[in-house]
């Protein structure tokens, strides 16, 4: 494995490995890019394959956090950390708090976060050796829970490309599919079902499926067809791929907007397949920002009612997506990578300019 090689390709700035024995720990900290500020991103606990697997993933990652903070409009840089282990048997209080003392070491140029296989309980262990983190509780001043944030976004994006379809962002009467009630889908179909939505939801876990058909008047449906469904918006809020060569031929949807992270199976074919059927596609990392927003809140003193005020921002920042998709003719994601791209390459320009020294400027892909 050629780790500078691996950096290069995608010009990440840092990549730390951090190891402790004693207690189990083997952890990759990747920092892509900080010229809009220091890099943040959630720690993943994952029992990987192997070294190589960990850094790929960890780089992707990270890469993938400039991005959502660059389109965000925040002043962070995008940056993320993997555990490798077993998150059932392996995780320990002095696991953590030794990841801890490397992210201290850092000196805030990584802040970290909750993530997969990583809970609030666990980072209130990485707050005892380090002040860079996020997402802990709210009893303790953290900003808790970020879905009901990210589901607002979510549901203010779906409204952004509701009046880019038809002109209205009026969604009464509309049929919306959710795939996924968790967390996020639960919030959202919350938010729908106020505004007069006709939901159809699916999940692997039947429970959550009772709880929106009970509270929300949802209609339950077979997770095999809920992409297929003829519904206007299908919000996918559970996996990732799940817009690839075997579903994207059957959506009937004219809008896709959802939570879920990483959508397309791979953003340059089926990014353009959408386009090509006209389905108007709410690029995933500038629609569920609403978590990110929510965090980086956090580092300023912690207010709710701030966080929803700049997660109402997506609906701006998707009209701008959709209005640059249709003058380049270039899908929606290839639109949002555009505009990210261009704020980091600005702001390193202007920082440059009044500092006169030399910067770390960001290369377009
Ligand atoms: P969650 O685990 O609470 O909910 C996911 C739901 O999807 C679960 O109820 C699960 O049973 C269901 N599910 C799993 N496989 C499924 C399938 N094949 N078909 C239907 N349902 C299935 O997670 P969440 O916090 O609600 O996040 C949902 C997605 O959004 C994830 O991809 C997450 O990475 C992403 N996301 C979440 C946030 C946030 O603030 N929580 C922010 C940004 C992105």
């Amino acid at each position: 494995m050629d780790v500078f090689q691996m950096m290069g390709r995608h010009d990440h700035e840092q990549v730390v490995f951090c190891h402790e024995p004693e207690f189990g720990l083997k952890a990759i900290i990747a920092i892509h890019n900080t010229t809009l500020g220091p890099s943040l991103g959630g720690c993943r606990f994952y029992p990987y394959q192997n070294d190589e697997e960990g850094l790929y993933d960890v780089l992707r990652l990270s890469r993938g956090m400039t991005y959502k903070a660059s389109i965000a409009g925040l002043n962070l840089g995008g940056g993320k950390a993997i555990i490798f282990g077993n998150p059932d048997t392996d995780k320990s209080e002095f696991l953590f708090r030794a990841f801890g003392r490397f992210v201290d070491g850092l000196g805030g140029r990584y802040i970290t976060a909750e993530d997969v296989n990583t809970t609030v309980r666990e980072m209130e262990w990485v707050r005892m050796e380090t002040q860079y983190v996020t997402g802990i509780s709210r009893a303790l001043g953290g900003s808790g829970d970020p879905s009901p944030v990210t589901a607002f976004g979510v549901f203010v994006g779906i409204k952004a490309a509701r009046k880019t379809k038809a002109g209205t962002e009026d969604l009464s009467g509309i049929k919306v599919a959710v795939q996924g009630v968790g967390h996020v889908g639960y919030n959202l179909c919350r938010y729908f079902h106020d505004a007069g939505v006709e939901l159809y939801v699916s999940d692997i876990n039947q429970e959550r499926v009772e709880r929106v058909v009970n509270e929300f008047d949802a209609k339950a449906v077979n997770g095999n067809e809920i992409h297929a469904l003829d519904v206007d918006v299908f919000a996918p809020c559970a996996l990732g791929a799940v817009l690839n060569d075997e579903t994207i031929p059957e959506i009937k949807a004219s809008i896709i907007g959802g939570a879920a992270n990483n959508q397309l199976a791979t953003s340059k074919e089926h990014g353009a397949s959408l386009l090509k059927r006209n389905i108007l596609y709410a690029p995933d990392y500038a629609i569920n920002s609403g978590g990110l927003i929510n965090v980086a809140n956090e580092l300023e003193g912690y207010n709710r009612e701030r966080a929803f005020k700049q997660a109402e921002g997506i609906y701006d920042t998707l009209m701008e997506i959709f209005k640059m998709s249709v003058e380049e003719g270039i899908p929606t994601n290839q639109a949002s990578d555009r505009l990210a791209e261009y704020r980091i390459q600005n702001v390193a320009k202007s920082k440059s300019f009044y500092t006169n020294s030399p910067r770390r400027v960001f290369k377009r892909r």
